[in-house]
């Protein structure tokens, strides 16, 4: 049930003296007292007069109710849960008005903003690392006014709507009753301060964006997605806090050969149907230059190879990745007559089918149950 307010009750302003509650107190508790009046309701309105009446003859009851409103006292302060949760007015008055924890000077040094800045970088880059700049617009203190935002010469002046402290007392009314909430002063956007004349570099904000060039070191080993910080680069402090901190995160652009798995690195190598058989020595690319490796004879199409050491560096510096090598058969698409007539002699010679072809149905039968 919606309480009324007190004064209202009693009729009077909410300025009104100790003398003009009592007297209204008086003539109301007379008008309502139940042996004088028969009124169904008298006996509920004369109840009303005396509660308002109470709280208002009594400075200190006076004042919380002007602070924040009606108390249940079954309920505790403002509806919030039962005195069983230990949730008295105690807590709620040190909640908005105690220590402090809530409230923040606006006017205290505070950090700049973080900044995030995505760069992308070149696979061979990330691989080994690589000194570079970006150019990041970015806000900067003006330096005409010194990020104060007043022009130079003229004052800042107190805020006369919170005067100078930045927080503004805003009432609301709430099922709960009548809340009141301290907010940072609009006027002034808490800092208690107005700016008479604004600064025309900066417009009164203080800062200017600029472009910036930050010099960035690309860590060797970086992947796709990591991120480094570098410090003091983000925005810029405020009330001569610390500049914030930029963060860039690093998207590396695929390579046309290799492809990348933490600090291994993959690669596909497609020999010819000659070499896999006879088996050969080839150079094959790697991060760090070509190296050698031996294909031995009779090597089959899909065969891996490793080449250790030959990744990438690990950005924590935990050692080495290897290289995969993948190795493709090519068969030949486009045979010349020759090639042709040579390929069906050595079909004829070796009269080699393989294995699986040779089988009979129920043979496969068979691999296919044991899961060969
Ligand atoms: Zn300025
Ligand atoms: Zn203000």
């Amino acid at each position: 049930m919606n309480k009324r307010d007190y004064y209202e009750v009693l009729g009077v302003e909410k300025t009104a003296s100790k003398e003009e509650i009592k007297k209204a107190y008086r003539k109301l508790s007379k008008k309502f007292h139940p042996d004088i009046n028969k009124d169904a309701d008298a006996s509920e309105k004369f109840q009303e007069v005396k509660e308002a009446y109470e709280v208002l003859s009594d400075d200190q009851k006076r004042a919380q109710y002007d602070q924040f409103g009606h108390q249940d006292p079954n309920q505790g302060f403002g509806g919030f849960g039962g005195g069983a949760d230990g949730f008295g007015f105690e807590d709620i008055f040190s909640t908005f008005f105690g220590g402090g924890t809530r409230r923040r000077d606006p006017n205290a040094p505070r950090k700049g903003d973080d900044l995030q800045y995505s760069m992308n970088i070149d696979f061979m880059d990330a691989v080994f690392g690589k000194d570079t700049e970006v150019e990041i617009p970015r806000d900067e203190t003006c330096e005409t006014c010194d990020g104060s935002g007043a022009k130079p010469g003229t004052k800042k002046k107190t805020c006369s709507y919170c005067e100078g402290t930045g927080q503004l007392n805003v009432a609301q009314d709430t099922p709960f009753g009548r809340m009141v909430n301290r907010r940072a002063c609009h006027h002034c956007q808490g800092s208690g301060e107005i700016i008479e004349e604004k600064c025309r570099t900066c417009r009164g904000e203080g800062t200017v964006r600029k472009l910036r060039k930050i010099k960035v070191t690309i860590p060797a080993g970086v992947d796709d997605g990591q991120q480094l910080r570098v410090a003091g680069q983000g925005g810029p402090g405020v009330n001569g806090g610390p500049a914030g901190d930029l963060y860039v995160v690093f998207r590396v652009k695929p390579h046309k050969q290799f492809e990348r798995e933490g600090d291994d690195i993959y690669l596909d190598l497609p020999i010819t149907f000659a070499q896999a058989a006879l088996g050969d020595d080839i150079e094959v690319p790697t991060v760090s230059g070509k190296v050698k490796l031996k294909i031995p004879a009779g090597t089959q199409s899909g065969a891996r190879f490793r080449l250790k050491g030959k990744g990438v560096k690990n950005v924590h510096g935990y050692g080495v990745g290897d290289q995969h090598i993948i190795i493709r058969v090519k068969v030949p698409t486009k045979l010349n007559e020759k090639q042709k007539q040579l390929l069906r002699e050595f079909a004829e010679i070796s009269g080699d089918i393989p294995e699986e072809q040779s089988s009979s149905l129920f043979d496969k039968i068979k691999r296919t149950i044991k899961g060969e």
